[in-house]
């Protein structure tokens, strides 16, 4: 037997017994003549101890090892002289017999700790070290937590966990596919899925009626903090229901979730807003909604005071920033220059400070009167000691930019605290999204989404300001201004089918083309349907109040979409290329 107990098991009511252990050699000191040893695995830490008393050898052994070796060892349970709370073993430390080295470790390039030395680089370069390290290993357990959750949970209400397959068809719309290379069929291509959406449809079509899978994703688009070329869903669909049932059943998973991996409770329901109320109080479709601070509509009481800059546009908002009215010129400008990023894109910022003893100080004092500032202040629900921040131009543009302004200032603020949790639901998104520069509509979800029953006229109509009105039949789930899934209810019809992709302007072959065996599938009796994906591994992040989603993918790729431990993509060879019959022509 390799060890009787593992490194993070062994507590005070274990004194006396005697242990065998097996783990990595964390670090080791001498302190008088005796040797400390912390050995670790993935379940903690135990503290060795070899006695100065100890037979020369033993000794001998214990001060030549180093770090990240591999050791049994077999000794006595002891209780510690000097007790560590900090660890959950912290009671007690083996005092060891004997040391039997499984495997030496060259120096590591980076310390195996809580905390590491080491930069982002060298870590991902050698990734299998990095997850040895305690924030990784908790990460990957609260990963398999909430995935044992999910399979419990859908179990539990009859949902059959069904693959779908990698290699499919290109179909780009949104995203741009991976493609891989058909050996067997020259010049042919397979795109790995985007998401499973057409497959699990057509499991609804042939019966199965509620489907869940944790997938892999395949998107090629530029990389952030919480996106990844690979990335995971927990992907659903359901026969047989409508809206209300598809958020009851998954408002319950994630409770479900919350409960059992956390201990939290979340509200029952959970709130819903519209997109429109999103975007009007919140400036954002994924609203953080852990802090008030709302975006109002100030443009009817600025306007027509002779402020051109007020004067010449669509709209005028504000929000108020708590108990930042002391906010010094110094710091104000920072702001204003902050807002003016590309990132932000404001051409300038306007503030009120509403200072504490009711008077008021404002960048645009000569156009308004203390009277019509206090107006205003009231208006955004200003208080005393207040700065209200104001941003101008058109609607959406600009509530956008107040949205992350509001975020800007709720981090500041300290409102974001990644332990408190606000889920709710986005619902009423419109159907559709007029492109300017393509001069089309583009589907906000995906083009099987179904527009809402009582919308039905507008989307056959074609007018484009009766189709921008049309509703989806969809819905997001946002936590803390973070969208961690979203779905809707499908088209099932044909008919529909078809002219949805007529309103995207795709034209009757290319639908056929791509598309073809989803409309033909729908003309054999499918049955309405609707569902929705998880991002799995926000949903881990978030859960582990982290932002980037790196820590809870066991091997992650980095911004550049490299693998840079196994060095990949590569280059491969030329009897590959041959094979496949594909020549490449990269441009220097
Ligand atoms: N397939 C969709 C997505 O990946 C989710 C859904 O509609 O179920 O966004």
């Amino acid at each position: 037997m390799y060890r009787t107990h593992t490194c993070g098991e062994l507590r005070l009511s274990d004194q006396g017994k005697k242990v065998t252990l097996a783990g990595w050699v964390q670090k080791s000191r001498k302190l008088g003549g005796m040797t400390f040893i912390d050995l670790r695995d993935r379940y903690g830490i135990t503290q060795l101890v070899v006695d100065a008393a100890a037979p020369a050898e033993l000794v001998e052994t214990a001060t030549s090892l180093g770090r990240e070796f591999v050791i049994q060892v077999t000794g006595t349970v002891v209780e510690r002289q000097s007790k560590n709370s900090k660890m959950p073993t912290g009671d007690i430390e083996v005092s060891i017999e004997s040391i039997n080295i499984l495997n030496k470790s060259v120096t590591p390039p980076f310390t195996i700790e809580e905390e590491s030395d080491g930069g982002e680089d060298i870590r991902a370069k050698y990734r299998y070290l990095d997850l040895r390290r305690p924030p990784l290993q908790r990460a990957l357990a609260l990963r398999h937590r909430l995935a044992q959750e999910v399979r419990t949970y859908l179990d539990g209400q009859g949902f059959m966990e069904i693959e779908t397959p990698y290699l499919i068809k290109s179909t780009p719309e949104g995203a741009r596919d991976f493609v891989v290379p058909s050996r067997m069929n020259p010049g042919q291509f397979y795109a790995l899925p985007q998401s499973p959406q057409t497959f699990k449809q057509l499991l609804m079509v042939a019966g199965y009626d509620r489907y869940f899978q944790i997938v892999r994703c395949f998107r090629d688009e530029d990389l952030r903090a919480d996106r990844q070329p690979e990335f995971t869903q927990i992907d659903c669909e359901m026969s047989f229901v409508e809206q209300e049932d598809v958020l009851n059943m998954f408002e319950g998973m994630m409770r479900s979730m919350f409960k059992n991996a956390l201990g939290v409770d979340i509200p029952d329901p959970l709130p819903r807003m519209s997109w429109y109320d999103a975007m009007d109080y919140y400036g954002s479709d994924k609203p953080d909604v852990r802090f008030g601070m709302k975006i109002h509509e100030i443009t009817d009481k600025v306007q027509g005071h002779g402020f051109s800059v007020f004067d010449s546009v669509e709209y005028v908002g504000a929000i108020a920033a708590p108990g930042c009215a002391g906010y010094t010129r110094k710091e104000l400008d920072a702001l204003t220059e902050w807002v003016k990023r590309p990132q932000v894109g404001a051409k300038g910022l306007v503030y009120i400070k509403c200072n504490e003893d009711g008077t008021f100080k404002s960048s645009v004092d000569k156009f308004y009167s203390p009277e019509e500032l206090a107006g205003i202040a009231s208006a955004v629900e200003a208080k005393a000691g207040d700065l209200v921040l104001v941003l101008c131009g058109p609607k959406r543009k600009t509530q956008t930019m107040l949205g992350v302004l509001r975020i800007e200032m709720g981090g500041r603020l300290g409102y974001r605290d990644p332990k408190v949790f606000a889920p709710l639901w986005i619902v009423d998104f419109p159907l559709l999204e007029w492109s300017e520069e393509d001069g089309r509509f583009y589907a906000m979800h995906h083009p099987f989404t179904a527009p809402k029953p009582e919308h039905e006229k507008w989307f056959y109509s074609d007018k484009k300001e009766d189709l921008e009105r049309v509703c989806a039949n969809a819905y997001d789930f946002v936590l803390n201004g973070t969208e961690l899934g979203g779905g809707s209810i499908r088209i099932h019809n044909a008919d529909m089918q078809s002219r949805m992709f007529e309103v995207l302007g795709i034209g009757k072959e290319e639908a056929e083309y791509k598309f073809g065996f989803i409309i033909n599938a729908f003309k054999f009796g499918a049955p309405p349907h609707g569902g929705l994906a998880f991002g799995f591994d926000r949903v881990c992040a978030l859960f582990g109040g982290q932002e980037t989603i790196r820590d809870y993918i066991a091997f992650p790729k980095n911004n550049q979409g490299r693998d840079v431990m196994i060095d990949s993509p590569s280059l491969i060879d030329d009897t590959q290329l041959e094979e496949l019959q594909i020549k490449t022509c990269v441009k220097e």
